[in-house]
């Protein structure tokens, strides 16, 4: 790997983050809060939250089998992935290469930060090649795109080119594992002090059922995850939003007994989709989706729409013609897809 320094946008690297009131004691037990501007009524709103959100870094970091120091919380992983382009790369000079198709958002935020994004297509069996990564990125690149199980195509990617690209590559990859509760695959969070230079995306808005409080993490080494705390918002995650995920926390259970349920209406739904009239294919899934070709993805899309039932139309994404991208649902809403497409003319 580049050093970090090497790495790190210069102005980041010299950065002197913002110190909030809260950053500034730490260790006693204070009582009297007179250091913030706040109104002194109104509790608990009244306070700004942990600007590093400790309690809650300290229940996720035995679950996730990492350090505390290993975790950067985010309003939503999109925040870890804007701020990967901040702080590595430089606007109009570096670029990023990733896996086509996948995730949409790392090419918005490569965009916004007028970053080249170069894509590397996909094989027919949704997997990719390190070499041909590896061929499409220069020493301008600061940082290769993977997301696995892949959004949209659902599929885990192979563990050992992910493997050849983490030693190949000498900046940073990026594995985006938004999915990873509905697979059996062993998480790259397993390898992070192996390679420094792996960046590992979770979330709370899929398995965790939490899209609403937009709760995102990244895991990465100390000094990868200092460099995101120094360029973040003070308080980029709300109090409510800690308060959510603590009480989740303690209360974990519950999602493994949906994530049970998920992939058990993941068969059932699968398989009578694939003997619908409509269906061409379904792609093997690792996730809480399927990707299926249909026969007219646009007309069964705009068809459903009219029943009041929404899935994604990817037919416009690469290497996706007439394919929709459908979430399981619950066993009630999956049977309302289901007898709807049975009722199709
Ligand atoms: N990564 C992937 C692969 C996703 O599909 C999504 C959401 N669709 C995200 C990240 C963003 O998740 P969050 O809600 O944590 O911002």
């Amino acid at each position: 790997m580049r050093n970090l320094k090497e790495l790190t946008r210069p102005n980041v690297w010299a950065l002197k983050p913002y110190s909030s009131a809260r950053d500034e004691y730490s260790g006693v037990e204070a009582s009297v809060f007179l250091d913030a501007n706040e109104n002194p009524y109104h509790a608990p709103y009244n306070r700004y939250p942990d600007p590093l959100q400790k309690e809650l870094k300290a229940l996720i970091a035995p679950i996730k089998h990492v350090r505390e120091g290993q975790i950067f919380l985010g309003n939503g992983s999109d925040e870890a992935i804007d701020l990967i382009f901040r702080v590595f790369c430089r606007p109009a000079v570096d670029n990023v290469v990733a896996i086509d198709p996948t995730y949409g958002m790392y090419q918005v935020c490569a965009d916004v930060n007028d970053v080249e994004y170069r894509k590397v297509l996909l094989d027919e069996n949704f997997q990719f090649s390190a070499e041909k990564l590896l061929a499409a990125s220069d020493e301008k690149t600061k940082a290769i795109f993977l997301c696995s199980p892949n959004n949209p195509t659902g599929n885990n990617l192979c563990r050992k080119e992910i493997e050849k690209l983490l030693e190949g590559f000498d900046g940073l990859v990026i594995v985006d594992e938004a999915y990873a509760d509905f697979s059996n695959a062993r998480s790259f969070l397993l390898d992070l002090d192996k390679f420094p230079n792996l960046v590992v995306l979770q979330t709370f808005s899929k398995a965790w059922g939490c899209a609403a409080i937009r709760l995102g993490m990244a895991f990465a080494s100390e000094e990868i995850i200092g460099l995101f705390n120094k360029v973040k918002y003070p308080y980029n995650v709300n109090q409510l939003t800690q308060q959510e995920a603590i009480a989740l926390l303690k209360d974990s259970q519950k999602v493994q007994e949906w994530v049970e349920i998920l992939l058990k209406e993941r068969t059932r739904l699968a398989d009578s989709f694939a003997a619908l009239n409509c269906c061409l294919h379904i792609y093997p899934t690792d996730a809480n989706f399927f990707l299926a070709k249909v026969t007219d993805a646009s007309s069964i899309y705009a068809y459903l729409v009219g029943k009041g039932i929404i899935v994604r139309n990817r037919t416009n994404v690469t290497l996706c013609g007439n394919c929709l991208r459908v979430t399981i649902g619950t066993p009630e809403e999956n049977d309302a897809l289901l007898d709807a497409l049975k009722e199709m003319k």
